[in-house]
């Protein structure tokens, strides 16, 4: 205990020690002993271990999807930014996730597995109680910083957006998923989304059930569309048949309800391929574009 605590035990402050006191052990619980309790530890620079505190398979399938909840002790990650997983310990292989939710104590990551892949096949393996290397927050990007409807980018400032068209390819909805949650999270937040997630397979489509309950929740303040592109003939309920590839600049703004303007954004993440052919079509249009 500190001095003026034990200053104020012996006075007739007793009362506000008391609060002193129970302020001070609360403080502790939260910051140290909860986390350690939910086997948490702190998000920094350097590699730390954490947790695997629940795992789920959200897919099967020949490239499934997990979802691993970790636990990390203080809100540390911006909305934008990602963090980087390292498997096999020093100068083993890293690769960079986007944690699709975070509450301050469990940190979730969605992860797609590719079979011939160096870091995935690994964390798929992971069981509730291992540990996985982890550090960040990563990235330039952040949204909500300076309020609803702004973004930074490295030392550039984006504000009074309206809107934002979201272009995701595959795994590329994460940072969309953690904008659009921050938005949801925000009552004073009215900036309007539309996700067009882009998919190969009708069976392994990211978050699709999430994101369907989110469309329907939001009335006109989110949207969100589904296009696939292996396969002919028809696509089932809820979905359009679709390729980056085949779609020009108008079109893509037209799907986005974009009009062009300096108060809407358009963020795109994907593959290489996907993200080049998305930036070469939206070249010469009035809107914001931000790679993640
Ligand atoms: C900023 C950022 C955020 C990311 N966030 C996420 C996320 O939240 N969830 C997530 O699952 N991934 C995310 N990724 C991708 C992730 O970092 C890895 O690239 C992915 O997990 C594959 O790593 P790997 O070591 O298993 O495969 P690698 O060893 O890198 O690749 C092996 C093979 O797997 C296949 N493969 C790998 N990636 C792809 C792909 N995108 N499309 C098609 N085939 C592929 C290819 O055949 C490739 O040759 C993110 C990437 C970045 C840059």
């Amino acid at each position: 205990m500190s001095s003026s605590l034990l200053s104020l035990v012996g006075s007739n402050h007793l009362p506000a020690a008391f609060a002193t006191l129970v302020v001070v052990l609360f403080s502790i619980l939260l910051s140290y002993l909860l986390p350690k309790l939910l086997g948490a530890s702190s998000l920094t620079k350097s590699y730390a271990k954490f947790k695997v505190l629940a795992r789920a398979v959200v897919h099967e399938g020949d490239r499934p999807i997990i979802a691993l909840s970790l636990g990390v002790a203080t809100k540390c990650l911006p909305t934008g930014s990602h963090v980087k997983v390292r498997v096999g310990g020093e100068g083993g292989p890293e690769r960079s996730y986007t944690p699709t939710r975070f509450d301050g104590g469990l940190c979730e990551l969605m992860i797609r597995v590719y079979p011939e892949g160096e870091v995935s096949p690994v964390l798929e393996k992971l069981r509730v109680g291992d540990e996985l290397e982890m550090k960040g927050p990563t990235g330039i990007h952040r949204y909500g910083e300076d309020g609803p409807g702004t973004f930074r980018n490295g030392r550039k400032a984006i504000d009074g957006v309206r809107r934002i068209g979201m272009l995701a390819g595959g795994t590329g909805v994460t940072p969309m998923m953690q904008v659009i949650n921050h938005i949801r999270a925000d009552q004073e937040d009215d900036t309007e989304t539309c996700l067009i997630s882009y998919n190969k397979g009708e069976g392994e489509i990211m978050m699709e059930g999430e994101l369907r309950e989110i469309d329907r929740e939001g009335g006109d303040k989110v949207e969100v569309k589904f296009m696939v592109s292996e396969g002919e003939g028809r696509v089932r309920e809820g979905l359009e048949r679709g390729s980056m590839r085949k779609m020009g600049g108008e079109e893509l703004m037209k799907s986005m309800g974009l009009k062009g303007g300096g108060d809407e954004v358009v963020m795109i993440c994907g593959p290489k391929g996907f993200v080049a052919k998305a930036k070469e079509e939206l070249k010469g249009k009035k809107v914001n574009v931000l790679v993640w």
